[in-house]
């Protein structure tokens, strides 16, 4: 076979984006307001920046404005680790023997492991902005605060993580790479925040969940001088600052006169699938093209696949505002899947109103498949997968596999958020037989249900 397109398309850094994409602007059925937990009313931004950094309350708020500017010091970091490649999975295509194309995304390539120093650098940028002290944050597999740890390094300011207690005892060397950018880490439950107490009071010996560290991480930043509060998934703002990794993806395709069909990505909060799939999908709302969107989930934690599209908490502890999503409720602690970064109870809230206007499709697997097509692909394509990437590569397989029987042609892209140098403990259980797929069985999630918040 002639190859035409070559394995890596690399974009210059003129052709970095300039501005981030807010797909809110193309939506007809916009994202329902956030919530304030005692009152029950919309969010003010008042309200919203005693929590968070003023400027990224406007992006959180901002349903009008498509293109929001990249300021340089935020482009300038971009291109030390970007234009990230868009790699042509040719190897994978002849060991799978399919006449569909498969592309890539590739977000592994910075000290982080993945997509999330997208957003850090830019919440860290605007924190420094306001002239804040420091920022506090939660951390579940650990790649969030990483790549926070590197934000703030770089701008100079205060880092404190609140890490998932079992990822903290997974993941020491996670732990070491945020101390080594400066920042100081706490396994949560802590004893340190008043809600940390309470849940460890209710939940004996818990191993801990992102809604936990959330709450946490609101606490110490609502009660220390100069810091705010940031978050490195489920926010629109963070999606925009994602969309990055979609614009790209249509420059380098465009480049090449390619044009995707399906479009995959895993979802955990939703950042890495809706930056992804930002400018395809306002090309899908204003008419100009099609495509097959889908949002991979853990069998664990289907949060779009079996939840709830309801108002909730974003948090375990019911301090943050209340987003309406697709949710396994606030209360549900998920099974200790290994891909930590999907264990969470919600959803972000404009892919939520997308899914439920049937704009995008979810599925769920289980972990040992998503396994068997990490270490399938590790082999053939040679990148290590992170386990939250790995969903996705699952399901470009298998989609890739039903062209094979079709016959059909079609150009699969799909998001490989992260590679998996710190999951090796997950691996080693796949190796040795020893994981288990946890799928909730209808009364667990009936039982959370029925704590949704009720007005
Ligand atoms: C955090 C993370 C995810 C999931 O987060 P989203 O906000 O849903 O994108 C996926 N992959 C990797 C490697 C991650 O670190």
């Amino acid at each position: 076979m002639e190859k035409k397109i070559p394995y890596k398309i690399y974009l210059s850094e003129e052709e970095l984006p300039k501005a981030w994409y807010n797909l809110r602007a193309d939506m007809v059925n916009k994202p329902a307001p956030l919530l304030n937990p005692e009152t029950f009313q919309p969010m003010t931004a008042e309200e919203l920046e005693q929590v968070f950094c003023k400027e990224l309350v406007k992006q959180e708020l901002d349903e009008d404005n498509a293109y929001i500017e990249i300021p340089e010091e935020i482009r300038d970091f971009y291109k030390m680790y970007r234009p990230a490649p868009l790699i042509r999975a040719y190897c994978l295509e002849e060991k799978l023997q399919t006449p569909a194309k498969i592309y890539y995304k590739f977000e592994g390539n910075n000290t982080s492991g993945s997509h999330k120093l997208n957003s850090a650098i830019a919440q860290a940028y605007y924190a420094k902005k306001q002239g804040l002290k420091g920022v506090t944050t939660e951390t579940g597999a650990g790649q969030w605060g990483t790549a926070l740890s590197m934000g703030c390094s770089y701008f100079g300011l205060d880092c404190k993580v609140y890490m998932v207690k079992c990822s903290y005892e997974q993941k020491p060397f996670r732990r070491e790479v945020m101390r080594t950018y400066g920042a100081s880490v706490t396994p949560s439950p802590s004893m340190d925040t008043e809600v940390g107490q309470r849940i460890l009071a209710e939940h004996p010996g818990t191993s801990g969940s992102l809604g936990c560290a959330i709450s946490e991480a609101v606490e110490v930043a609502s009660k220390t001088e100069g810091y705010r509060y940031v978050l490195g998934s489920v926010m629109n703002q963070v999606m925009l600052h994602q969309s990055v990794i979609g614009l790209e993806t249509l420059t380098a395709l465009n480049k090449y006169g390619e044009k995707a069909d399906i479009i995959i990505g895993c979802a955990g909060g939703g950042s890495n699938l809706g930056g992804l799939i930002a400018p395809f999908m306002g090309q899908k709302l204003r008419g100009e093209a099609d495509y097959r969107f889908i949002a991979v989930e853990p069998a664990s934690c289907p949060s779009l696949s079996r939840g709830k599209f309801v108002y909730d908490y974003c948090d375990t502890g019911k301090v943050c505002p209340l987003q309406k999503m697709y949710t396994l409720g606030s209360g549900f602690i998920p099974a200790a899947n290994h891909a930590g970064g999907l264990r969470y109870h919600g959803m972000s809230a404009t892919l939520s109103q997308l899914y439920h206007d049937g704009l995008m499709e979810a599925v769920t697997v289980p972990q040992t498949k998503v396994f068997e097509a990490a270490e399938y692909f590790a082999r053939i394509e040679g990148i290590l997968p992170a386990p939250e990437s790995a969903h996705a590569i699952r399901v470009a397989i298998d989609e890739a596999l039903k062209c094979k029987e079709t016959g059909e042609e079609k150009t699969i892209v799909f998001g490989l958020t992260g590679t998996g140098y710190f999951d090796m403990y997950a691996y080693e259980k796949f190796h040795n037989g020893q994981m288990e797929d946890y799928v909730p069985s209808d009364e667990e999630l009936e039982k959370a249900f029925a704590k949704l918040p009720q007005f």
